[in-house]
């Protein structure tokens, strides 16, 4: 058993003998709350990479984009941001990948603070999906996409943000700045030019929503923006603050309150549940419980409700696009302090 688990059974054992029998349960719920306030620390974030740091060797680093295929495999992080704002990072810290999908949940924020979420959502849905990140999916059936955090709908989202040439990114690149508080995030250009040399797939989603009017453009602009997005350049810990953000109805780690919106949270929490990993998404809320949102760079964003941010990163994926060694580091901290929704 581990250290911290016998901890919270001596407490618990001590409540219930305390309180008496009739209050197990509350006493158990005492002593889980004591658990996971008290105990995530660097030491049980480091046992856990360690014990998963080889899973790489399973997984496929992405290469449909050529430019992503140049990470090293074996890279990993595991980043979290406490309840009280305390940044826990382990592993390669200081190592930058894309953003990637985990962009769209930034977008998605922008253009409903923009536009206020009816004005989004009459042009999508709310769906779950069992179809991957790239799939037409609805465009060929109603015409409108699945949901905002697929490409389709990322793409749209994207789009209506206001703005001429770059602006709806510049937007989307200050928020990511925002919240991490770290204002020397940028774009890595290569993996930009890269996406949008290769990007085809992409292109045709957003010629067909033009096709149908839901894209009104002269040029290709929109679509670079949402290349663009993709491409910012992020840390593991960097993520955990965007995870936290969320997870606190978008307060800062250090406490600003400048986008207070317990609504705005509600929303992309409830979209990274439901979608977030792709056609894994409801595998993932069996296991972990957790909204978070994935990326083919290998990150992997977690909010747990009114409490911390989780982020973690190895670039090597499954067949379901999400990082494989990130997944399962996510588990063992999910289940080892009971953070799951429906723990
Ligand atoms: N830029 C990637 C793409 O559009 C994002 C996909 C992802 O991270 N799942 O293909």
């Amino acid at each position: 058993m581990k250290k911290n688990n016998l901890s919270s059974l001596i407490i618990a054992t001590f409540l219930i003998s305390f309180i008496g029998t009739n209050q197990t349960v509350y006493a158990q719920k005492i002593a889980k709350e004591i658990n996971v306030q008290k105990t995530i620390t660097k030491e049980v974030l480091t046992s856990i990479l360690d014990k998963n740091k080889n899973l790489y060797t399973q997984g496929k680093v992405a290469n449909y984009i050529p430019e992503l295929g140049k990470m090293q495999s074996n890279k990993i992080a595991f980043s979290v941001v406490t309840e009280n704002g305390k940044v826990l990072n382990v592993g390669d810290v200081n190592q930058k990948f894309t953003i990637q999908s985990i962009s769209k949940i930034i977008s998605l924020m922008v253009a409903v603070n923009e536009k206020g979420e009816k004005k989004i959502f009459d042009k999508m849905g709310y769906f779950g999906t069992d179809k991957p990140f790239n799939h037409f999916a609805n465009l060929d059936l109603n015409g409108k996409p699945l949901n905002p955090l697929m490409n389709a709908g990322a793409i749209l989202t994207t789009s209506l943000i206001d703005g001429e040439g770059d602006i709806p990114y510049q937007k989307i690149l200050q928020m990511v700045r925002y919240i991490t508080k770290n204002p020397t995030i940028e774009i890595n250009n290569s993996v930009y030019n890269s996406e949008k040399e290769t990007g085809h797939k992409n292109r045709g989603m957003f010629y067909i929503m033009k096709n149908t009017g839901l894209i009104v453009a002269n040029n290709e602009d929109k679509l670079d923006n949402y290349f663009r997005q993709c491409s910012i350049e992020v840390t593991a810990e960097d993520l955990a603050k965007i995870g936290y953000f969320f997870a606190n109805h978008c307060t800062r780690f250090d406490g600003d309150k400048k986008y207070y919106n317990k609504e705005i949270s509600k929303l992309i929490e409830s979209q990274m549940l439901t979608a977030g990993m792709y056609e894994f998404s409801g595998e993932y809320a069996r296991t972990v419980g957790l909204p978070s949102k994935s990326g083919v760079g290998g990150g992997i964003t977690v909010s747990v409700p009114n409490k911390i941010g989780i982020g973690v990163f190895s670039p090597a994926l499954d067949s379901h696009g999400n990082s494989l060694a990130g997944y399962r580091m996510i588990l063992d901290l999910v289940n080892q302090y009971n953070l799951g929704l429906f723990d």
